[in-house]
């Protein structure tokens, strides 16, 4: 049993902190995590929706959960919540030349308006190729355009993937590999039990919420503090091989193993003496960033949880979440997210909500003709300015290493995730994969 005294900090209190710090704490480290926002949880972390009369609380950003998302339901089982998931079947949507059309059975494929039969052949055969490709180390190594080309053809790629591709990436589909399709259409297609038919999503009774306050509390069990509203500044090493943690608010601590789980720029900006060549590592990677709004409605929008929007909208898609989750859970209400995912330097995240509710709402009122203002209850916006890294060619060997070169540091991020999106069974796999890594040095370390 290694000695309690031996002292861990994780920086960062989102999933991927909180998996990391469970696993430290077991193996009998005595361990604290920081937290610079109020909540843990990070993007997977719940806010409020105030109406009169009723306080919703949910995710601040959708989330669902995969039956096939082997870790994350592995760490449920351990908190006891992977038998409480709730489990639906959802509709998606499409919505092209000003037509809104279902798009979740092979019927409604072959009827989507506005693609020609050759066309609809050729994207589900680019489907196909993207859901039985098992290596996608090939794939890293070619853009998205020459794949998508190559399979669908030049009119299908214009006219179905760019839209999608430019309403996630921005101007960085460009640079993006095919390994960014091969991992998004191996995803969705794991949530289909059989070919084109509908998609089976689950969700915590309660959100993120329940899962978070489940993992917090079973920190707190084995010995672990979650110490929240507190920004790490520093993170530098001592002549004696351990690590000073500087705040914002609260005086210095010290630990002999610092986790650092932020995004690669805030790693790099309070990560002291690191080489060179690990600082530009960090640098060399560019983000996605997002505004997200909430908006709690009297009356649901549409049947579909996802609405994939072909035309030029103000936001990238349309999520209905009670199309999956029971109104219940939100007061009777409906809870739909507009998200728009913008580079992190976009003049976007300067609008205010005022700004950024008027155009939306236009936007929706394109789309839902049926929609008026006056239905919502409730607008909040989240603006995160790196949520996931562009995954470039030759991505993997650009990763920053678990190691740091600094003693005692180790950095751990989504930027580590290769070949996959961003969601929360990835960060868990690979805070499990970390935590793996870190015990076993630390074991080699004792034995010598
Ligand atoms: C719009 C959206 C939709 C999503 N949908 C899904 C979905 O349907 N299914 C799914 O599985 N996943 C989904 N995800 C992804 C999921 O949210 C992430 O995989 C997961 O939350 C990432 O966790 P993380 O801990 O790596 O990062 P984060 O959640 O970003 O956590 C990092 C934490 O570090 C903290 N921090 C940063 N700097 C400091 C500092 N200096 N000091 C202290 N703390 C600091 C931050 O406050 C943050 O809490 C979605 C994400 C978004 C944005």
């Amino acid at each position: 049993m290694i000695p309690r005294s031996e002292r861990w900090a994780v920086v960062g209190g989102g999933m991927l902190g909180c998996t990391m710090a469970l696993r430290l704490a077991e193996a009998g480290f005595d361990v604290t995590v920081f937290e610079a926002g109020d909540h843990p949880g990070g993007l997977a972390a719940p806010w409020e929706l105030d109406t009169p009369g009723t306080n919703v609380t949910w995710d601040r950003h959708y989330h669902v959960m995969l039956r096939t998302d082997d870790a994350l339901r592995n760490l449920l089982s351990e908190l006891e919540l992977d038998s409480k998931l709730h489990w639906g079947d959802t509709c998606t949507g499409y919505f092209s030349n000003g037509r809104l059309s279902p798009m979740s059975s092979v019927n409604d494929f072959i009827r989507l308006p506005g693609l020609s039969l050759i066309s609809k052949a050729r994207l589900a055969a680019t489907i196909a190729v993207g859901s039985h490709t098992r290596n996608p180390e090939r794939l890293e190594q070619m853009s998205v355009v020459d794949w998508c080309t190559r399979w669908s053809g030049r009119a299908v790629f214009e006219q179905f993937w760019l839209p999608l591709l430019r309403s996630k990436l921005g101007d960085a589909w460009q640079e993006t590999s095919a390994a960014f399709l091969w991992a998004t259409i191996q995803r969705l297609t794991r949530a289909r039990r059989h070919g084109l038919g509908g998609e089976q999503f689950g969700y915590a009774p309660g959100g993120y919420a329940s899962v978070l306050a489940c993992l917090v509390d079973r920190l707190a069990d084995r010995g672990a503090r979650v110490i929240t509203g507190t920004s790490v500044t520093r993170v530098a090493g001592t002549s004696k091989n351990r690590l000073v943690l500087s705040f914002k608010n609260s005086p210095d601590e010290i630990f002999d193993h610092v986790v650092v789980t932020t995004d690669a720029p805030t790693a790099d900006a309070i990560c002291a003496g690191l080489s060179d060549s690990e600082r530009s590592v960090l640098r060399g990677i560019r983000y996605q960033g997002i505004v997200c709004a909430s908006l709690l409605l009297d009356a649901p929008l549409s049947p579909y949880y996802l609405t994939y929007l072909l035309n030029d909208a103000p936001f990238t898609a349309i999520v209905e979440m009670t199309a999956l989750v029971h109104p219940a859970e939100l007061g009777e209400h409906h809870l739909v997210y507009l998200p728009r995912y913008i580079s992190p330097d976009s003049a976007m995240f300067d609008e205010s909500d005022d700004a950024i509710r008027a155009r939306f709402v236009a936007g929706l009122q394109g789309i839902h003709r049926q929609f008026r203002e006056s239905s919502i209850l409730a607008f909040r916006v989240s603006r995160v300015r790196r949520v996931f890294p562009i995954p470039t060619r030759g991505y993997s060997q650009r990763v920053p290493a678990f190691d740091a070169t600094v003693p005692g540091l180790h950095l751990v991020g989504s930027a580590q995730i290769v070949n996959g999106t961003l969601n929360v069974n990835e960060t868990i796999g690979l805070a499990e994969k970390a935590a793996k890594h870190l015990l076993a040095a630390q074991k080699d370390v004792n034995n010598r």
